[in-house]
């Protein structure tokens, strides 16, 4: 079985794929990024730095969304 300790949560989970949270935070992360392409939508000008103070989603979540 392949366990892989998760990148937000520190929890171990169960490695299915390549991706590096466990499920419950890619479930978060996917209703973060759901947040920033809404507001990116709205607010086409804006940088990382607002965008992540608009939507309260971490910087380097958003670098990686982009
Ligand atoms: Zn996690």
């Amino acid at each position: 079985m392949n366990v892989a300790k998760c990148k937000r949560c520190g929890r171990l989970f169960q490695k299915y794929s390549s991706h590096p949270v466990c499920p419950e935070c890619a479930k978060k992360e996917e209703e973060e990024f759901l947040q920033v392409k809404a507001f990116i939508a709205e607010h086409p000008e804006e940088n990382v730095e607002s965008i992540s103070r608009g939507t309260g989603v971490e910087r380097h979540l958003i670098v990686r969304f982009m």
